[in-house]
This record gives C-alpha cells, sequence and structure tokens, in this order.
C-alpha cells in the first residue's frame, strides 16, 4: 500500500519567477502597450506574478530577431557546435533542475515529484538526444542520367519556427520542440500556454546565458489569437509546431493555408487501453491506474477508455477502485504527494461537467466524481471511474482531460479493436496480454501513433511521437521529428 499523504503545508522555497517582459533577441523586453496578466498557482488560488502580453507588434519583432539570428549567427554556427551549445544548455538546465521543477509545480499544480523526476529530466534528455544528431542530418547523393555527374541532396533548416505549447507538459512540449528545431539550424519563437508560462520564459533565458546565440530562442507571452494566430499568419515564419487541443489545431491549419506554411500539429486523445482476461491483472490495474490519473489525467495520451475482457472485468475493477481510493490529492510541493490540482478553475468545471453528462447518460460513478478538499482552496478532484459505459456516449468519445476513466467490458478480441478504433482520436492505446502473437497481432490492428504492450504511459527522445486520425500528424522526438524541421533542397552537378 502506498503511503498516505500528509497534508501538512509544506515550507515554501522562495521560487525564482521571471520578470514581466517578453524575451526578444537574447534579452527581457517589454511589451508593446506595457499590458500584463497574472498567472496563479492553482493549488492555493494565490497570484504567482504579472507576465507580459504580447501583441501582433510584438511578434513582429520577435520574427526579426529570430531572422536575424538564422542568416547570422545561429547559421554561422557550425553542425557541430550547435550540438554542443545544445549539450551545454542541458548541462545548465541540469545544474537548476530544483529551481525549474519547483516553477512548474507552482505554477501547473502538478506534484513536484512529477516535475522533478519527469518533467524537467525529459526536457533535459532531449536536449542531449537533439544535441547527439546536430551534425549528423545529412542528404545523399545519387546517379542521374543527362548531362550531369550526379546530384545531391542538402538537408536544410526551414527557418524561423513558430512553436505553440499547452499547460499540461510546459517544459516538455517546449523542449520537443525546441531542441529538435534548434539542431536542424532553425531559429525559434515559441508562445507557451497562458496558463503556465514561466517555465518557457526561464528557459530563454538559461539557453543565452549557456551560449545559445541571442534571436535564436524567444518567447512571446499573451493570447491565443493576439499571440498565436499571429504567429500562424505572419508570412516571416516558416513553420508551425502546435501541440494543444484539436479544435485550436483545426484553426491553425486553416489559418495556415494563406501561407502555405508547413504545420505539425499533435492534437488531442481519448486513448484506449485493452485488458485480456490472459494478461497479468494485476500488471494491468497498475498499468490502467497510471494510465489515467498519472499527470490528473491532463495527458493528451492518457489511457481514458479502458476496456476489460468480461471474464475479468469485475476482478479488475474492484482492484482498480481499491487502489484508486487510496490515491488522494494533495500539496503538490509535498514529495509524497502523487496527484495535484487541476491546472485552472474552468479546467476543474469541465471535468466535472463530465461526471455529470456521464450520469446523466446512464454510467455508474463507482469512486470519485467529487472534488476534495485539500486545505479549503484549489482545483483539487478525486480522482473517478466510471463504469457502465458504453463506447457511443459522450463520456467515452470525447476528450475530458481530467482524471476520470470509463470502464467498457468486451467479449472478443475483434470487438476489442473496434471498439478502440470507433474514436476521431488515434493518440495512443495499450495492450495487455501475455499471448504474444496476440499482442502483436492488436497493436498492428489499432489506429494509434503509439502502442504500448504490457505498458503504459512511457515516452523516450528516440521513440517517434504523434497521432493518427484527428490526433494530428507529424511527429515529435526520434529522427522522423527532423523531418519536420528541415526541407529537401536537390543539387544537380554538371559535368
Ligand atoms: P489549447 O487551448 O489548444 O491551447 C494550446 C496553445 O494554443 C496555447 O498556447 C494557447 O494559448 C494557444 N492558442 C489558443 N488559441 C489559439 C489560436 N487561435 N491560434 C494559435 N494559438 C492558439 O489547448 P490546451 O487547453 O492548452 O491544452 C490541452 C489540449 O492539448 C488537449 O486537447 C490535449 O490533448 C492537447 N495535448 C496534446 C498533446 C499531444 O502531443 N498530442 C500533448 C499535450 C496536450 P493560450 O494558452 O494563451 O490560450
Ligand atoms: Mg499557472
Amino acid at each position: 500500500m502506498e503511503p498516505r499523504q500528509s497534508q501538512e503545508p509544506q515550507k515554501p522555497q522562495e521560487p525564482n519567477l521571471p520578470p514581466a517582459k517578453l524575451f526578444i533577441g537574447g534579452e527581457w523586453s517589454a511589451p508593446q502597450g506595457g499590458k500584463t496578466f497574472t498567472t496563479e498557482n492553482p493549488a492555493t488560488e494565490e497570484t504567482l506574478c504579472e507576465v507580459a502580453s504580447g501583441s501582433p507588434a510584438d511578434v513582429d519583432r520577435a520574427v526579426e530577431a529570430a531572422q536575424a539570428a538564422f542568416t547570422g549567427d545561429w547559421r554561422k554556427t557550425s553542425a557541430r557546435d550547435r550540438g554542443r551549445i545544445l549539450w551545454n544548455i542541458a548541462d545548465a538546465l541540469e545544474a537548476r533542475i530544483d529551481e525549474f521543477a519547483l516553477v512548474e509545480t507552482l505554477d501547473n499544480g502538478k506534484p513536484i515529484f512529477e516535475s522533478r523526476y519527469v518533467d524537467v529530466p525529459a526536457g533535459i534528455a532531449a536536449l542531449r538526444y537533439y544535441a547527439g544528431w546536430a551534425d549528423k542530418i545529412h542528404g545523399d547523393t545519387f546517379p542521374v542520367e543527362g548531362p550531369f555527374l550526379f546530384a545531391y541532396t542538402l538537408r536544410e533548416p526551414m527557418g524561423v519556427v513558430g512553436a505553440i505549447t499547452p499547460w499540461n507538459f510546459p517544459i516538455i512540449q517546449a523542449l520537443w520542440k525546441i531542441a529538435a528545431a534548434l539542431a536542424c539550424g532553425n531559429t525559434v519563437i515559441h508562445k507557451p500556454a497562458s496558463y503556465t508560462p514561466l517555465t518557457a520564459l526561464k528557459f530563454a533565458e538559461l539557453a543565452v546565458e549557456a551560449g545559445l546565440p541571442a534571436g535564436a530562442l524567444n518567447v512571446v507571452t499573451g493570447g491565443g489569437s493576439a499571440v498565436g494566430g499571429s504567429m500562424v499568419s505572419h508570412p516571416g515564419i516558416a513553420k508551425i509546431s502546435f501541440t494543444g487541443s484539436t479544435e485550436v489545431g483545426q484553426g491553425i491549419m486553416r489559418q495556415a493555408a494563406d501561407t502555405v506554411k508547413r504545420v505539425t500539429l499533435e492534437l488531442g486523445g481519448k486513448s484506449p487501453n485493452i485488458v485480456f482476461a490472459d494478461g497479468d491483472v494485476d500488471a494491468a490495474v497498475k498499468g490502467a491506474y497510471n494510465g489515467i490519473f498519472y499527470g490528473k489525467g491532463e495527458v493528451c495520451a492518457a489511457g481514458s477508455r479502458l476496456f476489460v475482457e468480461r471474464k475479468i472485468h469485475d476482478e479488475m475493477l474492484e482492484k482498480l477502485i481499491a487502489r484508486t481510493e487510496r490515491l488522494r490529492p494533495g500539496d503538490p510541493l509535498h514529495p509524497k504527494t502523487r496527484m495535484g490540482a487541476l491546472v485552472s478553475s474552468s479546467q476543474r468545471d469541465t471535468v466535472m461537467s463530465y461526471v455529470e453528462i456521464g450520469k446523466k447518460e446512464g454510467a455508474e460513478v463507482v469512486t470519485g466524481g467529487t472534488l476534495a478538499d485539500v486545505g479549503g482552496k484549489g482545483y483539487f478532484m478525486n480522482p473517478t471511474i466510471l463504469s457502465g459505459v458504453d463506447n457511443a456516449m459522450r463520456v467515452a468519445q470525447e476528450e475530458i482531460f481530467g482524471p476520470v476513466l470509463v470502464v467498457i467490458p468486451f467479449d472478443e478480441p475483434e470487438e476489442a479493436v473496434a471498439l478502440a478504433n470507433a474514436s476521431i482520436y488515434g493518440l495512443a492505446a495499450g495492450v495487455w496480454t501475455r499471448d504474444i502473437g496476440k499482442a502483436h497481432r492488436i497493436a498492428a490492428q489499432l489506429q494509434a501513433g503509439t502502442v504500448w504492450i504490457n505498458q503504459y504511459n512511457w515516452y523516450d527522445s528516440g521513440a517517434p511521437f504523434g497521432g493518427f486520425k484527428q490526433s494530428g500528424f507529424g511527429r515529435e522526438l526520434g529522427r522522423q521529428a527532423l523531418e519536420y524541421y528541415t526541407e529537401t533542397k536537390t543539387v544537380f552537378v554538371g559535368k
């Protein structure tokens, strides 16, 4: 049994918060018009600090700085030196890991355990992974017919990349994009989510201190359409790498058409986790639990639809409820806390409204479904399981993006695959079975960008991540991501 979490308030460390400014051309810069907004700590409902509210004119300034770096200092930096600089940035971030983890937890509400041991380390890992790639991105030579000796291809950077990121894994999502884009020789303008802008700002400053040329990474905070929208339509930005909701992604795709801008979209999900009776039930219980409750369920690839073979349905559900009832939200700064606060009051309200929708649709709340009291403040919710769910219900089709699991029984493997694939999304999936042939057969049939076998929610810098269907297109991480940050140029060499 996991230790009970103490609700003792932790003595707060003093967080090192960034100024209410944008980071453009290697320095802090006041937003035009001087407007700011606030970011809060969702565990205490207290304002953390003011943040600069950027405008389209600020995006213009950032584009100018990023283009100057693209044709200037960053272009002149050799591929090997780009790798060395990325590695130095990773070292600098590692040296300040506790400081960054604290700010991430204060801004997002996630447990310090996650920020310190998963999020910031995963960002560092991505920087090191792409540091290694920087001098290994190259074209081919090949024979061609005609008055030519041969032809070759160059893999060139695209130019200024616009990175737009969500609030659930702020530093991870930022660094997956920034590391790959910079390794390829692009420069970047990053617009972080307004709920969680702080680690992005701190990171840009750290990167320049660690040797990144001014202008190679700029951060413009501010509203989704004022800043994000201006980036999407800006002719000086070559590519938009977006992670966020399917709805906003659809708008970005439409808007990008005007400048034929390259886009990659990492969008929502409603990922199936399929447990067969021949699987290790206890391991599957743990996997299903981590699959939905890790990260408060505010995880794009959350295993939010649990399909259980009917023979073991009741046994599995009973074990899962018992485990879930030992998980209680707590102070995110307490090292033993494993579930923090939802990111905002509006996210809490949305997630809670789905509990009501589920009830009206005929689902049964078998545990949770209630707010949690953690010192009388904050957006805490108890982990929730709905059973008696049909895959056609809204709670089984719509992304809830919170700690709410729906459980659906099935009888045959074909039925499980059909139900799993009956979704507009296709981000990830899980399969639990001891039958190795069946595991691979099912993995081949699932419409998902990632399939975990006897495991869930695992990521690696070397493993490409992205969606099928309305979960988006393009891939982050791995060698594949490099394709999305480079253009291919063919050069013919005459005789
Ligand atoms: P969101 O509302 O789509 O926002 C994502 C980002 O887009 C934010 O920075 C937001 O800025 C910005 N934005 C909003 N409107 C915009 C516009 N018109 N033009 C350009 N940018 C705009 O998503 P979210 O609520 O932050 O994040 C949750 C969603 O992200 C979920 O659907 C989740 O599944 C998805 N997600 C997907 C992945 C993946 O890899 N597939 C990973 C994580 C999350 P503001 O914050 O200022 O509004
Ligand atoms: Mg915040």
